[in-house]
């Protein structure tokens, strides 16, 4: 039903034990798209709602009974209330921050684990600071299986809460987060473990997103699909989920595919702005935006890949951008996300001037939940003040200065028009 071929010769490859990465070229898994079209009632697939399960036929999982699940919903796409219509845009947001422990990586670890799981893996092992371990300690609770997560030293431990929680095991390492991941696979060959990460099977996982998209939209295709990208992962597999549905009939034409950096972890786009084909690693990175903070990615040539073939583009915003469209999804949309999701929509209002997706239906990826990192918005706050219980306390904080000052809500794109450093404080506002 699906084999291993390595992205850049396409040729297939094997592993003798549980670690699915490729050492010069990642690997991918390859569907049999005539087998999947054989095997499935396509008006019975388009007529059944989203959820995770509705996708098992295009997933290397050979029993069904293995999936391990949460019952995972559809994540909701919601079309845009005001930012949309500002940008001239028929704007949508892919809110994938409702994914059982906050970010995309759910759909991904889902498969992860349920291959772990069939090929007998006694335990899985993973190198992460944030997202993917939460999501990975999780899925290996579901699965029952103990997860070893390796960690650089000096990551605090509050993002690890969700992961300690889960009861996965934490090995902090003195080194960057390369020498963790250097470690995390050097453990999985020698123990026999299950590697997990961004690697072949996650992207199957994680293409499902595209399928919901589509569904969603009742089998009409955005024509922009905006990502944020850290290791490029996600972009590649949007790139596979939108090919595979059009191999199925299920769409005419795969959309454009746009992702989007960090300034300060630009490597990918770097190569775009270079018309390159491979990754320059960066030295360091240097963003508060830590789910997108990756100075080697792993899927960075299967990210270009996915840009060229669409005719997409790659592009960086700030920081400040990255907060501004953070603080405006927040006030007018309603959408709290994490940092590396504000990034999609930063650079669809950085660009707006040259007006390249005017009046095109556009999905922007918001990747995670802003719960993911309360600190972001902690830092820039004012602490809010204690009073006395009573009235006259309260009209002498609500008739003060600091609050006709510090409480007027920029209106909309003021706050992105400011360009000068550090006019914006985001939720400081408030
Ligand atoms: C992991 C992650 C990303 C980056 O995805 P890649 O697959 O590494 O490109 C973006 N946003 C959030 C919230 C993430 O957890």
């Amino acid at each position: 039903m699906y084999r291993l071929v390595d992205f850049t010769s396409k040729q297939p490859v094997q592993a003798g034990d549980l670690v699915f990465a490729g050492v010069d070229s990642p690997w991918e898994v390859e569907m049999n798209i005539d087998i999947i079209k054989r095997s499935i009632n396509i008006d019975h697939f388009m007529s059944t709602p989203p959820c995770l399960s509705k996708y098992l036929p295009l997933m290397p999982v050979n029993a069904p009974v293995n999936f391990v699940s949460l019952k995972e919903h559809a994540t909701p796409l919601v079309k845009s209330k005001y930012v949309g219509q500002r940008l001239g845009l028929d704007l949508y947001f892919k809110v994938e921050g409702k994914n059982p422990t906050g970010s995309f990586k759910d759909r991904g670890s889902a498969v992860e684990m349920t291959v772990a799981k069939e090929l007998g893996a006694k335990a899985v092992v993973l190198a992460s600071t944030g997202n993917m371990a939460a999501s990975c300690a999780c899925y290996a609770a579901a699965a029952n299986m103990p997860c070893f997560v390796i960690v650089p030293e000096g990551v605090p431990l509050s993002k690890l809460a969700q992961v300690i929680s889960f009861g996965g095991q934490i090995v902090q390492v003195k080194g960057s987060y390369n020498d963790a991941a250097n470690l995390a696979y050097s453990i999985a060959k020698e123990k026999g473990f299950y590697l997990a990460g961004d690697y072949a099977f996650r992207v199957e996982g994680q293409k499902t997103a595209a399928f919901e998209m589509v569904d969603q939209l009742l089998y009409q295709a955005p024509e922009v699909v905006v990502v944020p990208m850290g290791c490029g992962t996600n972009m590649a597999a949007y790139a596979k989920g939108f090919k595979e549905y059009h191999q199925l009939g299920l769409v005419d034409k795969p959309p454009t595919l746009v992702g989007v950096q960090a300034q300060g972890a630009r490597a990918v786009v770097n190569s775009y702005e270079k018309k390159a084909a491979g990754i320059e690693p960066l030295k360091t990175c240097d963003t508060l935006a830590s789910a997108i903070a990756v100075p080697d990615p792993v899927d960075g040539v299967k990210a270009l890949a996915a840009i060229y073939d669409t005719g997409g583009e790659a592009g960086a915003v700030s920081d400040q951008e990255i907060l501004a469209a953070q603080y405006l999804l927040s006030r007018e949309e309603g959408l709290f996300v994490e940092t590396a999701s504000a990034a999609t929509v930063a650079y669809l209002m950085k660009t707006r001037e040259r007006g390249q997706f005017t009046g095109k239906k556009v999905v922007c990826v918001l990747s995670g939940d802003g719960l993911k990192e309360p600190s972001v918005v902690l830092n820039a706050a004012i602490k809010p003040p204690t009073i006395d219980p009573c009235e006259q306390a309260f009209n002498q904080w609500y008739d003060s200065d600091i609050l006709t000052d510090k409480a007027r809500v920029p209106t909309s794109f003021e706050i992105f028009e400011d360009t000068d450093e550090g006019a914006y404080n985001g939720f400081a506002q408030i």
